[in-house]
């Protein structure tokens, strides 16, 4: 059964090998367990699993996804949602807090993210749309334009004109669903490095049942921004797409779609 079980070398790095071989060995499998992707029952003896690992502060909190949902990794949540959120299967003792991944491309600006099924080709798309709180000048630039499309066409996103095309998709980035929940935007890193975050949830993002069965379904999200201005908070998802149509003709909108992590 050990062989369904992968521990990721971040994983293991977290609870060490000592924890690590005991639960390739079995000791600690979990069994059935509830996938914390998908939400749905997973078995460590039939499929391939994943191992888990949400670090807080000063806990850490294994838990169990189907391997095919997302691949073993250390995600860093904030202390009262690893409290709340977690059935925890096994703690481990006190972590070290570490260091965070980078900060997005973002200097001052906070990356705003809305979810929302979109329509697009006569299908229902799980989406995300990214809109900053204030204009986003290129690093190293101390000018006042707001760099926040360009930079992102030199990332693999491109200009939508109309909204009724799925986006093509941008090599190396994908989406962090974990816990039902979504936690980050992730960018290749540098030099073919593991991914980082361009975008990581300050608390995850609660999504609709509708939306994660989609992105479960289609292991595909796809991925809008538009500069400060453009979207704004829209209550429901026919005002947002109808937002997303008025930014596309107003040549302010590019996307991308994206994979979820680790698929
Ligand atoms: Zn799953």
């Amino acid at each position: 059964m050990s062989r369904m079980l992968d521990v990721s070398e971040d994983v293991r790095a977290e609870i060490g090998d000592e924890e690590a071989d005991r639960l390739l060995a079995g000791e600690n499998a979990p069994g059935s367990y509830d996938c914390t992707s998908c939400r749905t029952p997973g078995d460590s003896e039939q499929e391939r699993t994943s191992t888990v690992l949400f670090v807080g502060e000063e806990t850490a909190v294994l838990a169990f996804a189907h391997a095919s949902c997302i691949p073993s990794q250390v995600v860093r949540v904030a202390e009262d949602q690893l409290q709340g959120a977690v059935r925890s299967i096994t703690s481990t003792e006190q972590q070290q807090p570490q260091p965070q991944p980078p900060a997005p491309a973002a200097d001052q600006a906070v990356l705003g993210v809305t979810s929302g099924l979109v329509l697009v080709e006569g299908e229902l798309h799980p989406a995300l749309v990214v809109e900053p709180t204030a204009p986003i000048a290129r690093p190293g630039s101390d000018g006042f334009a707001d760099e926040f499309l360009p930079l992102l066409i030199e990332q693999g996103f491109l200009p939508v004109s109309q909204v009724n095309q799925v986006p093509s998709p941008v090599a190396g980035w994908s989406v962090l669903l974990a816990m039902g929940q979504l936690h980050a935007i992730l960018q290749p890193g540098t030099g073919g490095g593991s991914p980082v975050a361009w975008w990581q949830a300050h608390q995850p993002l609660q999504v609709t049942d509708g939306w994660r069965a989609a992105a479960n379904k289609s292991h595909t999200v796809l991925v809008f921004a538009a500069p400060v201005g453009s979207i704004g908070q829209q209550p429901r998802e026919d005002l947002l797409r109808d937002a997303l149509e008025k930014a596309a003709a107003d040549g302010r909108l590019v996307a991308g779609s994206m994979p979820l992590a680790g698929t």
